[in-house]
């Protein structure tokens, strides 16, 4: 059966001498492997488009019970292209698209973090600051995946005060009553960046070009993505 879908390119890896296995996140349906037959060679009409984080309509057919799939069509809607002239933002694009190939199930839909990651590489491309779009991704990722809760209320007496530390154990985020010692401490600037900034869509980041990042956030966030996916981000281990 001929099944159509809207996808994010995440990787390919060498199939055959002339074939690729595409790692596709769909929009329908998750994450999906599929042989793009013919794709290396040079008037394959997949060339240019099976590239990472560029968002394509495909059409492939997969048969039951089968781990992979064979690609029909692949389409560009929208180009990643601009996003690898830049190191930051190429960095972030590949990090973004690790971790969706490490943590996103086959088969089943995530419809929003799909929107997630369609609003980041869109401000990315509108050029907001990639660091910053990045972290904006990981946050909202973590709290879709139910990692974070949000920071609304405290964790264990349910005040609706400031939340002034993260911990997991302790419940998650905590008001400066309850917090005692460990966790992640956060500054008024990170309270604020989590409670306002972040409830709007990534491409008011724009105006954050030029700042630092909150290091004590970036920590919270990068040490809860390390436990979501058992180790290391590879694609950031030369620093952003
Ligand atoms: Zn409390």
């Amino acid at each position: 059966m001929l099944t159509k879908a809207e996808a994010f390119v995440l990787r390919k890896y060498d199939f055959t001498e002339s074939s690729f296995i595409v790692h596709f996140f769909t929009r329908e349906a998750g994450a999906i492997k599929l042989v793009a037959k013919g794709a290396k060679r040079q008037k394959s009409p997949f060339r240019g488009n099976i590239e990472t984080m560029n968002l394509v309509e495909i059409e492939f057919v997969k048969k039951e019970g089968s781990d992979l799939g064979t690609l029909r069509q692949a389409e560009l809607v929208s180009s990643a292209f601009s996003l690898f002239s830049d190191t930051e933002s190429s960095k972030a694009a590949f990090a973004i698209s690790e971790i969706l190939c490490r943590a996103m199930v086959e088969g089943q839909a995530e419809e929003e973090i799909f929107r997630l990651v369609r609003a980041s590489v869109s401000a990315m491309k509108e050029k907001a600051p990639p660091r910053w779009v990045f972290n904006y991704f990981l946050y909202w990722l973590l709290k879709l995946e139910g990692v974070l809760s949000s920071p609304g209320l405290c964790g264990k007496c349910g005040s609706a005060d400031i939340p002034r530390a993260f911990q997991k154990e302790e419940g998650g985020w905590l008001c400066p009553k309850c917090h005692k010692e460990g966790g992640f401490l956060l500054g008024a600037e990170s309270v604020n960046l989590i409670k306002e900034v972040f409830s709007k869509p990534p491409a008011g980041l724009s105006q954050k070009k030029g700042q630092t990042f909150p290091k004590e956030l970036e920590t919270m966030l990068y040490f809860n993505i390390y436990h979501l996916l058992g180790s290391d981000i590879n694609t950031l281990r030369i620093g952003m």
